[in-house]
């Protein structure tokens, strides 16, 4: 296939795709460009005519480029983006066509919600619903279609959507971040945004192994399958050279997100065969929430250019490692200055040992939210599991800022300051070099140098409901804060008493040592008193604590309805997707695996009738021993099969969803486990002619 990139250069293509600042600067006026700056950077109304001027620009922008629709393009919360193509053309009397597109058109949409999941809000307000244009979001042609950014709201207002609430959660830590910083002298930042940069794990397998298997179809990973007998042991995948069609796909998706202005930057492989890893440069949370997902549909895509399938699922195959997401999380001024950097003067020190804190009180206070926030059938593979962090909230810090905390916590010297007790304000941190703060992959939580990385997100997830919560949590803490410097007398004394106290009562939260081990899990539940919900219907029902509704609602990021209404919705997706794969579970089952077994018995039961044929004295005894092993696990897949059905109906005498999720907990997760052992027992006996699907070593080993 030849690429662009043979003709034309990076930098002459990247965002071409994009109706970005270069195009707004060079095809609005100057009036109407200043106007929609304001909009986006301080959050200023728009104007109806600076609307349609925009409108007007954006359209012609998109003929240009041969795109023919434009659609509102959304978040819902079925975790995956919505969109409804609208074409430009309008009538004209003599028959032909014009291409129109308005600055009403622009503003807003009206989708039917009533096809969304809305939780309940429906019943209470009206089905209708509307989508509003996020300017902040650059509007991007994909497939000859101009796609605007939008969030997506009931008419009563209610958010239906993931991008509302991120926006919403945003502007809460904007509002408190500014009062701290008013109060260190800072009169100059207009914004404190928060960035993020998230590392997307995935899979990649040939499309003819994937058509082969309705597991993967229909639930993105493998309901069965006995395990390889080469796996990640030898490590040998992690940074390994990358296949050449894995590097032509790789090569292939770079060019298609640099179009649309993402900033892809990193690629590699992953621990597990056939696993990779794509990173792109940190943005401001709403677009890098937008470009992530459009990151995961463009993955998609391409892969099946390539005759390949990307897979997302955070467990697509069990034995081997699944897939993150790590979300790579800072705050900053406009004005460019990170506020997680411990920076060089004792004023910025303790500037930033108060960001810090505030991050470690919100970890802490809000354990569950942030536990809850990256809970989905998927991800409950993972966390828990020794491969991914425990469902376990905990931070990571490194020795060196640990030290340093604990000398401030006991004012005592701490080492690297000459035996010096540390005076907020006046002292100056010592360094601590930022690898000595990144090498603990078991952290669900980790400070790395000048941001922190939450590695709890499943690789599908939406990044947006990790950090609505992550900036509603610390908006609190620094809420918190703020309020009590403003009203202190002794400014450094107050600080070094608030800093000093978060330390003393959130310490429990810190942890670097193995997140794997079985003995934190003992020393965090049982000594810390930390939550550990292993399971999305453990945790999911935390949402509504009367604790986490207050806290929310008086950021304004959730109203009460809208929280009830994703509690109930997040477990109805649960339920519905565990639903799915027990039913997937007994369809192969039934007309794929038993066939396939009695096919192979059959044939060997032929063999020993021949082979006596021949002599009468043969013990056939490989035939024999298979045949009867076959019989006892065919009797044992369909008696568990039934048993499966029967929990699966089962499941309809709850008395609600909470009910019904933590009966699939409880009881079917473990169903499906016994077939699935049985499945997989007959799977290393019975030939692999006869076995209906592609094995584990067939699809981790099928790209070359
Ligand atoms: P790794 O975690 O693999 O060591 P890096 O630390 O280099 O990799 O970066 C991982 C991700 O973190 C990248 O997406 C990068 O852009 C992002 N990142 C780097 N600095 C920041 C920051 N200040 N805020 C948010 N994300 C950041
Ligand atoms: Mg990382």
């Amino acid at each position: 296939m030849k690429t662009i990139m043979e003709t034309r250069s990076v930098p002459d293509y990247f965002g071409s795709m994009v109706f970005d600042d270069r195009q707004m600067r060079s095809r609005l006026s100057s009036k109407v460009y200043a106007s929609l700056r304001k909009t986006i950077d301080e959050g200023k109304k728009i104007d109806s005519m600076v609307a349609e001027s925009v409108a007007q620009a954006m359209k012609e922008w998109a003929l240009e480029k041969g795109a023919t629709h434009f659609t509102h393009w959304f978040q819902p919360l079925t975790g995956v983006t919505a969109e409804k193509h609208d074409s430009f053309i309008a009538p004209s009397p003599d028959g032909s066509v014009i291409m129109e597109f308005s600055g009403k058109e622009l503003i807003q949409g009206e989708p039917d919600a009533s096809s969304f999941p809305t939780g309940g809000i429906r019943a209470t307000f009206e089905a209708r619903g509307y989508t509003a244009w996020d300017p902040t979001s650059y509007a991007f042609i994909k497939d000859k279609v101009l796609c605007i950014p939008t969030a997506f709201c009931s008419y009563g207002g209610e958010a239906l959507d993931k991008k509302t609430p991120l926006l919403r959660s945003m502007e809460a830590l904007n509002r408190q971040a500014l009062r701290i910083l008013r109060l260190f002298g800072n009169t100059s930042a207009k914004n404190v945004r928060t960035s993020v940069g998230p590392e997307q794990e995935y899979f990649l397998i040939t499309k003819e192994m994937f058509d082969q298997r309705p597991d993967l179809r229909f639930t993105g990973r493998t309901l069965y399958g006995a395990k390889s007998p080469k796996g990640q042991e030898m490590d040998d995948h992690y940074f390994g050279v990358i296949k050449p069609r894995v590097q032509e796909f790789m090569n292939d998706l770079n060019e298609e997100l640099w179009k649309l202005g993402i900033l892809v930057k990193t690629e590699h492989n992953e621990v597990s065969p056939a696993q990779h890893e794509l990173a792109p440069i940190y943005s401001t949370t709403n677009i890098a929430t937008d470009q992530n997902q459009l990151t995961m549909e463009i993955m998609q895509k391409v892969a099946a250019r390539h005759g390949l399938v990307c897979l997302l699922h955070e467990k697509p195959f069990a034995g081997v490692n699944g897939s993150g997401k790590h979300n790579n999380w800072s705050m900053s001024t406009d004005k460019g200055v990170n506020l997680l950097s411990p920076g060089d003067t004792p004023y910025e020190n303790a500037q930033f040992l108060l960001f810090l804190c505030a991050v470690i009180k919100a970890v802490d206070d809000y354990q569950d939210l942030l536990r809850l926030s990256v809970a989905t059938a998927g991800n409950d593979h993972r966390l828990g599991a020794n491969e991914a962090p425990p469902a376990i909230i905990s931070v990571f810090l490194g020795d060196e800022l640990s030290a340093i905390l604990d000398a401030i916590e006991h004012d005592k010297p701490y080492n690297g300051t000459e035996k010096k007790i540390m005076k907020l304000g006046v002292d100056v941190l010592p360094a601590f070099p930022r690898d000595t703060t990144d090498r603990n992959r078991t952290s669900p939580f980790a400070f790395t140098g000048n941001k922190f990385e939450f590695r709890s997100l499943g690789s599908s997830n939406s990044i947006a409901c990790a950090n609505i919560m992550l900036n509603a949590a610390v908006a609190e803490s620094l809420e918190h804060y703020a309020d009590k410097l403003e009203s202190a007398e002794d400014f450094e004394k107050t600080l070094h008493e608030m800093i000093r106290q978060t330390i003393s009562d959130h310490k429990r939260i810190l942890f670097n040592g193995n997140g794997y081990d079985d003995a934190w899990v003992k020393e965090a539940t049982e000594v810390r008193g930390l939550s550990n919900y292993r399971t999305t219907p453990d945790c999911m029902p935390h949402l509504l604590d009367e604790k986490n509704v207050e806290m929310l609602l008086k950021h304004k990021v959730f109203s009460k309805a809208e929280l009830e209404s994703r509690c109930e919705i997040m477990l109805e997706n649960y339920c519905k997707q565990v639903r799915i794969e027990a039913n997937t579970m007994i369809d192969m089952a039934l007309r794929q695996i038993l066939p396939a077994i009695e096919c192979y018995a059959d044939k060997l039961s032929k063999t020993v009738s021949d082979k006596l044929a021949i002599s009468e004295g043969l013990a056939c005894s490989y035939e024999k021993t298979v045949i009867s092993r076959l019989s006892v696990l065919a009797d044992q897949i369909y008696d568990r099969s039934m048993e499966l059905e029967k929990a699966i109906l089962k499941l309809s005498d709850a008395e609600d969803i909470i009910g019904e999720s933590a009966m699939i907990r409880d009881t079917l997760l473990s169903k499906m486990g016994e077939l699935r052992a049985s499945a997989d027992e007959a799977e290393t006996i019975v030939s692999s002619e006869c076995w209906p699907f592609p094995s584990y070593g067939d699809m981790l080993f099928s790209v070359r």
